[in-house]
């Protein structure tokens, strides 16, 4: 098969498929497929999605992770052109089979296996408890998976005395140091403050929620290409699930005020901003957290260059609309430049070559 594509510059390019990759197109050979009418993109990405379930109480009540549950919601995160997961952690390691699941039934991934917890510092029986000073060992086994990432809830409430911190930064610290010599990246869930400014001297790579991260904290995030993924939807669904005018209420829209604040400063500042789903957006949904961005100041460019081409990048995929790259594009039926809103409405999604979606 060929295809002809219209790329973001305008100019349109043919590439043959085969074996589920681009290749070079020989002429006279196969039917060519113009997508010309449409955008095409190497692929939305999720960057905190958790395929184990599909919504916060289902995840919690859960048993032990359902494979088959999970290639559903691969499937429909798939089918909606985000080609590219990183799942932030499961009850168990057990979600880390999915790295072995065909590829072409699912977007590529990254995983985070067992969520490391301190004892209450999360959902009860959720995770992989450990002492408060035990991060390390506690990296070190996480490193010992399949995981490419490694997970931490930093801050969790209290009843009665609000967020508390689950890991000191010097905690924090010594186990990003074992993971990146393993060759992991670390994520740290965050929504209180002094956690995420602790996480981000620690050097972890990626800020999940991060409501209080600080103007130096996105500095220093920035210089190293640090990654933060706010789950804007998420936390928005957080606030309302709370009582109104309940101080874990007021706690979380003050955070969304300062969200609001920084973001736009965090992508200038060489932060990798990513959009992700949190299970608060179905399976596939990440376009409405890309419209979220947009509503807390992004600009439809920044998120193009930073939620979808430069997330792209950073989940470690690289590759694209080239020869010898796999066969992976989603077309959008108008400039995601010009209208974020194309992102939510896919006319073709390729994912190794197999039309998964086609409007
Ligand atoms: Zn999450």
């Amino acid at each position: 098969m060929r295809l002809r594509l219209r790329r973001l510059d305008g100019s349109t390019i043919e590439l043959g498929v085969a074996d589920g990759q681009f290749v070079k197109p020989e002429p006279g050979t196969g039917d060519v497929l113009d997508l010309t009418a449409s955008y095409a993109l190497p692929g939305l990405v999720d960057a905190h999605a958790h395929l184990q379930a599909d919504g916060v109480a289902e995840m919690v009540a859960a048993g032990d992770p359902d494979l088959d549950e999970m290639a559903r919601n691969a499937a429909a995160q798939l089918a909606a052109g985000v080609l590219t997961i990183a799942d932030k952690g499961s009850k168990s390691d057990t979600t880390l089979q999915m790295l072995e699941f065909d590829p072409s039934r699912r977007p590529k991934l990254e995983m985070a296996g067992q969520i490391i917890v301190t004892p209450d510092g999360y959902y009860p029986g959720f995770g992989k408890v450990v002492a408060q000073g035990a991060a390390a060992s506690a990296a070190a086994s996480a490193a010992s998976t399949p995981a490419t990432w490694v997970k931490f809830i930093g801050d969790w409430p209290r009843r009665g005395i609000g967020p508390q911190s689950n890991f000191d930064r010097q905690q924090l610290t010594a186990a990003v140091e074992v993971a990146h010599r393993a060759g992991r990246r670390v994520a740290v869930h965050t929504m209180a403050p002094g956690t995420a400014t602790d996480a981000v001297a620690a050097g972890v790579d990626s800020i999940e929620h991060g409501l209080f991260l600080t103007s130096d904290d996105i500095e220093v995030l920035g210089d190293r290409h640090g990654a933060w993924v706010p789950t804007i939807a998420a936390m928005e669904a957080a606030a309302e699930s709370l009582r109104p005018g309940s101080s874990g209420q007021r706690l979380i829209l003050e955070g969304l005020d300062n969200v609001r604040d920084l973001l736009p400063r965090a992508v200038r500042c060489g932060v990798q901003v990513m959009a992700g789903t949190d299970l608060a957006l179905r399976h596939g949904a990440v376009a409405t957290e890309l419209l979220r961005l947009a509503d807390y100041g992004l600009t439809p460019n920044e998120i193009l260059e930073s939620a979808i081409l430069g997330a792209h990048d950073y989940l470690g995929f690289g590759g694209g609309l080239e020869i010898g790259a796999p066969a992976d594009v989603v077309c959008v039926p108008g400039d995601p430049r010009e209208d974020v809103t194309v992102l939510g409405a896919p006319s073709v999604v390729m994912r190794m070559g197999r039309i998964v979606h086609s409007a």
